[in-house]
């Protein structure tokens, strides 16, 4: 190396140490100014109102308020003009420290990407790190300076709404997904395009009992630290400023309170060194779970445990001071809340410039940058399952003369965006949201002519739609038929006991396919939903998700093959609810079922077959990939060696495509028991037609370790199956190995 290169690091790691040394005596420095109210002030945060539509009005309480340095950030405040109408205010208090601006982007800003369960069906880490990014750079445009994203919880239970918002219910898919959004939404924090993350919901969220939200979790240690926690830690290791604790309890205490989790493990042995924001009223919510009697006792708890901000409780506004007073709480704890959020103020330049996100010409720009929508489409495109194409109905021909297309959300726009998505006001969702109509439009010459019908609605039994439907069809050489939930009946309070697809729309489908028409389904869903009857009968289905802005453009260019479908799912379908929660990385039994028609005292239902409708990691190309010609660079080694793993992949069909290699493990043997398969790793290879690549892949210690019955992580001596698959249930390529000690 270079003298110079040497003096030049040397150089910047000295600044990069200075400035640090510098936010922190500045930190020390202003909290010395600060009374104790006002740093109470600190650690409140409220909702502001324009999310409806019309002119701001700030509540006179609250412009009191932010002038008397008594809140530290607000919520749903969105804009450039509203933001800086309220920093206006803070600026007005005392030691005029600026808001913090927190929102809800979760899978994008004005350009709204696919919804997050969708993208992980990507399986494409830089799209999705991208689609953060994209979502970063809108967002802060917009006077933003925070996401309450990415949610990271693991979830084996579709009937919980919130399955749609998190990667699914793999940890180390999730894990992945996890760092790249945080990655994606901070870029560099601190610039002008970036906004912290916020990894939410610590922790347990997604095992909430039966599906229901906010319910309940019971969970081993060792599944929290094996299958619950990663995701948090890689979001952690990416850089995510900020934690969101949760609604749930965990074991018996509510996350908000829970001293184990937020102070030994994320601030103690995780040495996190950001903010943790309490869940929308979760501290006051302690009161309902029956661990404390009040606010004043959930104030005490919550603080003492770790939450550094309360959202919406109103507990710490009203009761830390007193309980300060009264010498329940030390001083101390809110001193080191309110240091962690100032640094977090600092670190974003908002002492030097607090309306350095409020710049009306960025917004304007970026907010109508059409190379957002291009990245939106295209996302969108690699978020599709093709779940089944039996008579390679898929892609259909540009030639087609007539396309009927059917369905109660063929010519929606909003629904296309699911739930999460940021509603800005006065936005014409008609003009924004491409529709699936409009896709099919764009897409098709002059020479195609497309047929409509309804068929039915969403929900209710109504049949008499079907007629026209089936005249439509009759007139059609290729029917679509588009059908699903609502895009608000997956999210957040949307637990379902019952996610068969809704309605009469599965009856729908039968009729049409009794024209015998060919006949393609696309599924639009926030979920795994059920539908046993489509999933037997139909030739041809596409899992479309909710997948935004440009929902109809991408649907379409999978339609007709400008896009080979690649994605992949990120959780289990199951048969029916009665399985649930259901998850491919299960253990084994003492009684296994040796087949699905075996039910006799042995671990299955004796009326349904065990296996899922459609496992994790499934999906179709319009292509078909070959695997050969397995390699393993060795068949014994210590946990210090690795093991190079190599095979060939080749693209045997006519269409160039991508494929998502997955590399499984067992661990045959372990002290305690192991899941009889587990991801280890992944890669999306993208082939031409007849061509062959050589896929490697890394065996290490971090893939052979697990939580011992001490909870060491830590490898054991013993054989291992290694497993190269389309899917989880489809292994294509299969090897033992041994470790030894
Ligand atoms: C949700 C959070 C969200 C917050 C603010 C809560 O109800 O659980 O995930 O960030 O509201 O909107």
């Amino acid at each position: 190396m270079k003298k110079t290169t040497i003096l030049g690091l040397l150089l910047v790691s000295f600044l990069g140490f200075s400035q640090q040394k510098t936010i922190d005596q500045r930190v020390e420095a202003l909290l010395k100014q600060m009374t104790l109210e006002e740093k109470i002030g600190q650690l409140n945060q409220y909702t502001g109102n324009n999310q409806a539509t019309g002119p701001i009005t700030i509540n006179p309480n609250k412009e009191a308020e932010i002038k008397g340095g008594l809140i530290g950030s607000m919520l749903n405040v969105i804009g450039t003009k509203y933001t800086r109408q309220y920093q206006e205010l803070a600026m007005q208090s005392r030691l005029k420290i600026p808001l913090l601006f927190g929102q809800d982007v979760i899978h994008g800003y004005k350009t709204t990407f696919p919804i997050p369960l969708a993208e992980a069906a990507s399986w494409d880490i830089e799209a999705i790190e991208l689609g953060a990014r994209i979502a970063a750079v809108e967002a802060s445009a917009s006077g933003i300076h925070w996401t309450f994203a990415p949610m990271v919880d693991i979830s084996r239970d579709p009937r919980w709404g919130r399955v749609m918002e998190g990667a699914g219910e793999d940890t180390y898919l999730g894990s992945k997904i996890a760092f790249a959004r945080v990655k994606g939404f901070q870029g560099n924090l601190g610039d002008v395009n970036s906004v912290m993350a916020c990894v939410k919901h610590f922790v347990g969220y997604g095992a909430a009992v039966g599906g229901r939200d906010y319910n309940s979790v019971d969970m081993s240690d060792r599944m929290l630290w094996e299958t619950y926690l990663p995701p948090f830690k890689a979001a952690l290791d990416a850089g995510a400023a900020t934690f969101m604790n949760s609604f749930n309890d965990l074991n018996g205490v509510p996350a908000t309170g829970n001293k184990f989790l937020q102070r030994d493990i994320l601030k103690g042995k995780w040495n996190f060194q950001g903010f943790v924001v309490s869940d929308w009223g979760s501290i006051g919510e302690m009161v309902n779970h029956g661990n404390v009697k009040d606010n004043k006792e959930a104030a005490q708890l919550a603080i003492t445990a770790g939450s550094d901000m309360d959202m919406e409780s109103n507990a710490y506004r009203y009761n830390l001071a007193q309980l300060v007073q009264e010498g329940k709480v030390d001083v101390a704890l809110i001193d080191d809340a309110v240091k962690r959020i100032l640094r977090k103020k600092f670190e974003l330049g908002l002492f030097e410039d607090p309306y350095k996100y409020s710049n009306p010409k960025r917004e304007a720009k970026e907010l109508n940058n059409p190379l957002h929508r291009k990245i939106a489409r295209d996302m969108a495109a690699k978020s599709i399952v093709l779940l089944k194409n039996e008579k390679q109905l898929l892609p259909l021909s540009k030639d087609v003369k007539k396309i009927a297309f059917i369905g109660p959300l063929v010519k929606e726009h909003k629904e296309n965006m699911g739930f999460w998505a940021v509603e800005l006001p006065e936005l014409d969702y008609t003009k924004e949201v491409v529709s699936q109509w409009q896709g099919l439009q764009n897409k098709v010459g002059k020479n195609t002519q497309l047929l409509y019908a309804k068929g039915c609605e969403i929900e209710g039994n109504n049949r008499d739609g079907f007629a026209e439907a089936v005249a439509v069809a009759n007139q059609a050489d290729v029917v679509i038929v588009s059908i699903g939930e609502r895009g608000n009946m997956s999210g957040e309070a949307k637990s379902r006991s019952n996610i068969h697809i809704p309605g009469v729309q599965e009856e729908l489908v039968q009729a049409l396919q009794a024209t015998g028409k060919p006949v393609v389904v696309l599924i639009n869903a926030g979920r795994p939903l059920v539908f046993n009857q489509t999933a037997d009968t139909a030739q041809t289905i596409l899992y479309t998700w909710w997948l935004g802005t440009e929902a109809g453009n991408a649907i379409a260019d999978v339609l007709f093959g400008d896009y080979n479908p690649s994605g992949k799912l990120p959780m289990t379908f199951p048969r029916e609810e009665g399985q649930l929660p259901i998850y491919y990385n299960h253990f084994n039994t003492g009684r296994p079922a040796p087949n699905e028609t075996a039910f006799n005292y042995v671990s299955a239902y004796t009326d349904l077959k065990n296996s899922p409708k459609f496992a994790f990691g499934h999906g179709l190309s319009y292509t078909t990939f070959n695997y050969s010609d397995l390699k393993l660079s060795k068949n014994k080694i210590k946990d210090t060696e690795t093991i190079e793993v190599s095979f060939q992949l080749t693209n045997g069909g006519k269409f160039a495509g991508n494929e998502v290699v997955q590399l499984y493990l067992r661990d045959k043997v372990g002290s305690v028991v192991r899941p009889i398969i587990e991801l280890k790793d992944f890669q999306k290879v993208y082939l031409n037609t007849g061509e062959t690549k050589t896929i490697q892949f890394t065996i290490d210690k971090e893939k052979l370790a697990f939580y011992n019955e001490k909870l060491e992580w830590n490898t054991e001596a013993g054989d291992f199956d290694l497993m190269i698959g389309t899917s989880s249930s489809d292994i294509r390529l299969k090897a033992g190995f041994e470790l030894v000690k």
